[in-house]
């Protein structure tokens, strides 16, 4: 997304940093409850409230949900990592502090790769992943003149996971989102789900001339949708761009996303590490990992999109872009395969992300509550592929799978759409629909194989879409020849 200004090209240069929660029944230090929209103030307990006295308590889960994470990063796991005390006021932050991880994280660089539509693939440097407690939530809107503070969110495992400024285009961002998302949901390690604020992201954004070292930035707050992500950015560099080629500089400042304007705008200028007083907590030990345990988690890690993708290709021939739709989310990936197992991948692979997601996505459905079965799709491909049915009824009765949720063989039956094998009955039907348009053969003869075609038509349509098309069309060429 290079922007054109007054002085030629600008280059934009964006990194995230994305805050996801971490799938677990407690939290990062107590043993509240962490489920979504429960009743404000029931998911407490003395630790999250920061009653005087209480002590942390790290919970394993978490623990290793984050080294989850990092090993799907492909990035290094820090076997020795310290929780520091990030102070900080604010009403829905009881302690006056946030357990965090400063310098030691346990997560260091990594990799995530992008899967761009052209096929090719671009690879986005992480640089940690660390953890931290969620603070609690302030409700603006409950009471005309009181703020009320809900700590249900206060100390829930949140990984902020840091990328490089290796991305230049909206586009770019939000293919890191959904990767991000996909591997994360993988993993079962973060829902991702954005709209319920389990995934949110800070968009650090600066613009400079292509070749130059890296402008200043500003970062947008807690975006919590990838559309949004993309507005920021676009709004971003442009505001950007104006100022430095009206004279001006950028400020470097921390700024919020407006979603009614699609514009940003100031919150506070940026704050610095030595604003938060960081030290170590006194409460808790430094965080040492057994080098086995952690081995025992790799072992145990699923097949992740890229290995999957991959092997997709591989094993189904598929395009990079097919493979990479297929293995976007699990349950899409593991559908796919079993209609695809021992049979054609290709055609497989047209029939789930044609004649499937179009249908699904019409009716405001997911691979998960697909009214039509794997197996069904493969019986439906089976009927095609030995000639039973024509590609062309198979997708009516695919309509009517689709509807009723019956099988494909029954519907064939019931309907008696079983393709005309025999060649005396498509011959006749063939030397009928001459006999009636015998002008129009005659061109056929005479050269004009344009109309072929309409030919094609007419004879499928007078055996009601039951003959192959492709030996009507192979029969109609003999005759013309003939
Ligand atoms: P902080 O913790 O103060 O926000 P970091 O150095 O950790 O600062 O960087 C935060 C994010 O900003 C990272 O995702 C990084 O890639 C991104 N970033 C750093 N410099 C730039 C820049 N010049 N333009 C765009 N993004 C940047
Ligand atoms: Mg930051």
């Amino acid at each position: 997304m290079a922007i054109r200004g007054e002085t030629g090209e600008w280059e934009v240069v964006i990194g995230l940093e994305v805050h996801a929660q971490i799938v677990s029944r407690a939290k990062l230090f107590s043993g509240a409850a962490t489920a979504f929209g429960a009743e404000p103030n029931t998911q407490v307990s003395f630790v999250d409230a920061a009653f005087p006295g209480m002590l942390p308590v790290i919970n394993e889960v978490c623990v290793s949900q984050a080294v989850r994470t990092g090993l799907g990063l492909e990035a290094e796991i820090n076997l020795r990592s310290v929780f520091d005390r990030k102070n900080y006021f604010y009403a829905d932050l009881p302690a006056g502090y946030q357990i965090s991880q400063y310098l030691q994280p346990i997560v260091g660089k990594g990799t995530l790769t992008l899967d761009m539509p052209d096929g090719t693939i671009k690879t986005v440097g992480i640089t940690r992943l660390h953890l931290e407690q969620d603070a609690g939530k302030s409700l603006h809107d409950q009471d005309p003149r009181l703020s009320y503070v809900d700590l249900n969110r206060s100390g829930i495992a949140l990984m902020e996971i840091v990328s490089e400024p290796d991305m230049r285009t909206a586009e770019e961002a939000g293919l890191y989102l959904k990767k991000l998302r996909s591997i994360m949901r993988y993993l079962g390690t973060c829902d991702g789900n954005m709209d319920e604020g389990s995934m949110r992201a800070d968009v650090n954004v600066s613009v400079r001339k292509p070749g130059a070292p890296l402008g200043t930035r500003c970062e947008i707050k807690n975006v919590n949708s990838m559309r949004y992500v993309q507005q920021a950015i676009e709004y971003e560099s442009r505001r950007q761009v104006e100022i430095i080629e009206g004279g001006g500089t950028i400020a470097q400042e921390t700024r919020l996303f407006d979603s009614r304007q699609s514009t940003t705008r100031p919150m506070r200028s940026k704050e610095h590490a030595h604003d938060y007083r960081y030290f170590p907590d006194p409460d808790l030990l430094p965080l040492v990992l057994d080098p086995e345990w952690v081995e025992e988690l790799r072992r145990a890690l699923p097949e992740l999109p890229d290995t999957k993708k991959a092997r997709f290709m591989r094993e189904y021939s598929l395009t990079p872009y097919d493979a990479g739709v297929l293995v976007a989310d699990r349950e899409t990936a593991a559908y796919y395969e079993a209609v695809a197992r021992g049979r054609d991948g290709k055609l497989v692979a047209n029939w789930v992300m044609g004649e499937l997601f179009g249908r699904l996505n019409k009716a405001g459905k997911s691979v998960s509550d697909s009214p039509v079965s794997a197996a069904a799709v493969g019986e439906l491909v089976d009927l095609v592929a030995d000639g039973t049915i024509s590609g062309r009824t198979a997708k009516d009765v695919f309509d009517e799978m689709f509807a009723t949720g019956k099988g494909a063989r029954a519907i064939v039956k019931a309907k008696g759409l079983t393709q005309i094998t025999d060649t005396g009955a498509i011959e006749a039907a063939i030397d009928g629909v001459i006999a009636a348009n015998a002008e129009k053969f005659e061109q056929v003869r005479a050269g004009k194989d344009a109309l072929l075609g309409w030919f094609v038509g007419q004879v499928m349509k007078a055996t009601g879409g039951k003959a192959n098309p492709a030996s009507v069309n192979e029969m109609l060429r003999k005759k013309a020849k003939g």
